[in-house]
Parts: C-alpha cells; sequence; structure tokens
C-alpha cells in the first residue's frame, strides 16, 4: 500500500503530477499545527499514555457517538483486542469475507479461532449475508466448529449491510466486530461507523482517510463495560495498577506522538470528507457509463478511504492510465483464500463473486487535494480507455 503514497512534493494544479493518495499537500496545510503537538509531547516527556491519548479517545468518542474509545496500536491490534476480550479462540468459527486486506484474517488466527471466508456482493464488494446465512448453516450441520463472530468489512469506507448482518448475529447469537479500518467517517443511516456494531476496530496507518505518521488503531464499544478489559489486553493483560496479570495481553498501545498528529488530522477531518464525497460523486456521475463504481447500500455514505471500480479490461486498462498520468491501485488482486497462509481455510468450491471481483477491481486517485483540472483529466482518462 505505501509504494502508491506520494511522498515527492506536488504542485496540485498540475495533471502531470496526480497522486493515488497525497499526504504532503495536507501535511503542508496542518505543518505548523503538527509540530505544536509533537514539540508538546517532547516538553511533556509522557511517550506512552501521554494526555493526548486521552484527548483522542475523547474526541473520537464525540465524533462517532460510541461511548467507548481506545486507542491503540494499529488496525491488527483493534481486531485482535476486541476477539481476545471476548475469550474468541480455538473451536470458534469467525466468518469473514476473502475480499479484503489479510489483517482481517490475520487477527482472527492470531486468536486461535478458525477463519471461514464467505462471499461478497459484487455491487458493494462486501460480505453478501445471504452467503453468509449459508455458510453459518453449513459449519453447524459439519458440527467440528462453533459458529461464534462476524467479521464484516466496510471496504474502500462504504459500511457493510449492518442491519441484515444484525439480524443473523442475532438470531444465532453471535458477535459482529466490524473490520472500519478504511471506513472512518462513513455512516449509515446517520449513524457513524464506530456506532455500527458491538464493536469496530478501525486503523490509522498513514495511507488511510485519517492517518497517523507511523502506526496506529482505535476501537470503538457501544458497552461501557468493554473499556476495561480492552484497556488491560492493550497494556500486557494488567490490572488497573498495571502490576498483575489478569489475562493474557500484549503492548497494543497508540504512542503519544501518533495520537499528537491525529489530533490535528482531526480537526480537518469534515472538511476533507466533504471534498473526497464531492470528487466520488464527479467519478460517479462521470464514469457509471462504461465501468461499474462501488455501490452502496441504501442510506449508507462511504468515508472515500479508496475510490474502487469495476471494468472487464482492468490489467489492460491500468497500464493505460499510468501512461496518461492516472495512479491506480489493485486493492484486491488476490482474494485471501488464494492465499498461501489461508489457502487452508479457501473453500471447496471457491468464492465466485470474489473472484470475480477480484480480476475487475480498481482504485482512482483519491485525496482531497486533486485540483479540477485533474479530477477531469482522470475521467477523460477512464473514459477513453475503458469506453
Ligand atoms: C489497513 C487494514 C487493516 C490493518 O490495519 P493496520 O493498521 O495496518 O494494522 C485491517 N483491515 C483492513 C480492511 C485494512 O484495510
Amino acid at each position: 500500500m505505501t509504494s502508491v503514497i506520494n511522498l515527492k512534493p506536488a504542485s496540485p494544479k498540475k495533471i502531470d503530477d496526480i497522486a493515488f493518495i497525497d499526504l504532503v499537500a495536507q501535511q503542508k496545510r496542518i505543518r505548523p499545527a503538527i509540530e505544536k503537538r509533537l514539540q508538546a509531547v517532547l516538553d511533556h516527556g509522557r511517550y506512552i499514555a501521554g494526555p493526548e491519548i486521552d484527548e483522542l479517545e475523547d474526541l473520537l468518542s464525540e465524533r462517532t457517538g460510541a461511548p467507548t474509545v481506545i486507542s491503540c496500536a494499529s488496525g491488527t491490534a483493534a481486531l485482535i483486542i476486541p476477539l481476545l476480550a471476548r475469550g474468541v479462540g480455538r473451536g470458534d468459527a469467525v466468518f469473514l469475507p476473502a475480499f479484503t486486506y489479510n489483517a482481517t484474517a490475520n487477527a482472527v488466527l492470531l486468536c486461535g479461532a478458525t477463519p471461514v471466508f464467505v462471499d461478497i456482493d459484487p455491487n458493494t464488494f462486501n460480505i453478501d449475508p445471504v452467503d453468509l446465512d449459508h455458510r453459518i448453516a453449513a459449519v453447524r450441520a459439519e458440527g467440528n466448529l462453533r459458529p461464534r463472530a462476524i467479521i464484516p468489512v466496510d471496504l474502500f469506507g462504504s459500511p457493510a449491510d449492518y442491519p441484515a448482518i444484525h439480524a443473523i448475529a442475532k438470531r444465532d447469537d453471535l458477535f459482529i466486530l466490524a473490520d472500519g479500518a478504511q471506513s472512518f467517517g462513513g455512516e449509515l443511516s446517520n449513524t457513524q461507523v464506530g456506532a455500527l456494531a458491538p464493536a469496530t476496530g478501525t486503523s490509522f496507518f498513514p495511507g488511510k482517510a485519517l492517518g497517523a505518521y507511523g502506526d496506529a488503531g482505535a476501537i470503538f464499544s457501544m458497552n461501557s463495560h468493554d473499556r476495561e478489559r480492552w484497556a488491560s489486553i492493550r497494556w500486557h493483560g494488567t490490572d488497573d495498577a498495571r502490576k498483575e496479570s489478569v489475562r493474557v495481553g500484549f503492548n497494543g498501545r497508540m504512542d503519544s506522538f501518533q495520537a499528537g498528529v491525529l489530533l490535528e488530522k482531526l480537526a480537518i477531518f469534515d472538511d476533507e470528507l466533504a471534498t473526497r464525497r464531492q470528487i466520488a460523486g464527479v467519478y460517479n456521475e462521470r464514469l457509471k457509463s462504461v465501468t461499474k463504481p462501488q455501490s452502496h447500500i441504501k442510506g449508507a455514505s462511504s468515508g472515500y478511504g479508496y475510490y474502487s471500480l469495476r471494468t472487464t479490461n482492468r490489467d489492460q486498462a491500468v497500464k493505460k492510465l499510468k501512461n496518461m498520468g492516472v495512479p491506480t491501485a489493485i486493492y484486491y488482486a488476490t482474494p485471501l483464500h488464494l492465499m498461501p497462509a489461508f489457502a487452508d481455510y479457501a473453500p471447496v468450491n471457491g468464492l465466485p463473486q470474489t473472484e470475480l471481483v477480484a480480476t475487475e477491481i480498481f482504485s482512482l486517485p483519491m485525496h482531497p487535494y486533486l485540483s479540477d483540472a485533474q479530477i477531469d483529466h482522470i475521467c477523460d482518462s477512464v473514459l477513453e480507455i475503458c469506453g
């Protein structure tokens, strides 16, 4: 993912300088404020658990409506901690899409549980509730594993079908842990990502829509009683006094420098999000006649961590786009069940929609510092190549 992030200074007006994600222009905008934050950490010296951590957790709670927010070391930690806290482990089946980043499945396996891959809806690219239903029934019928949890992924920022997933989880008494690593800022029926599931993990990897200057993540809960256990697990499983281990945990903390950076990025996030959504609106309108842009479930607004679309001549198209100065990325060319690390968990008959979408998907530049001329050039290029 990092390789496509522009680290060179870019002149945002120039067409030949289009960045896939532009962290340089963003830094220019808020550099003095970030320097002040970093300076403050250098001055108080509380590199771990500094005041920035509490300030960030409070603001994230306020913004999302999730009563409990625990900052943590990464998006991966944000998935592992709630699973450990629930005791999800050996003998448990955890249902997740295979069309996601490897971290979603790694988190399940690191907890000792078994991933059960579910197919996607080919329009939203998110977990298909109908296939989810079938696979839960199949696991029950087989009788080897206990269905325990569902990890819907809000791919590219678009909220998964939570109404349908909630109904299934309620019926079967399953825990929902949302992987919102790409969807901070997304919403469904006026409820923010973070408050759409009992637990949600997000990532603040630099290339995500809200990114730190290093690794970081956060976990959101709709229950205040998760706080103590999650905070303990991220601090080596210790008690309140941080002396005795009362459960198994690990070093899952976010550091104060990252929280300082995130506070300044959060301050401009809504402004950036509005621009992302405007750009996505232009892409949708101009490109829908020649490609299939990601669609969203009713009432959903994407956070547009990425803007992704399908085209049948994908590999050729991305090559040509590159030659026209339009950088693209492919998330994901290989679904997880076809990767060596997860091949043992590949469904016998594969995942037809996932495998089809993987051959057609690509992502266009999506960041709030694209100029109108650049957006125009991107659309013209896609229309010419895919039309
Ligand atoms: C980025 C990402 C993660 C992992 O986040 P890290 O901060 O890199 O650990 C997990 N799931 C998805 C869907 C992601 O995109």
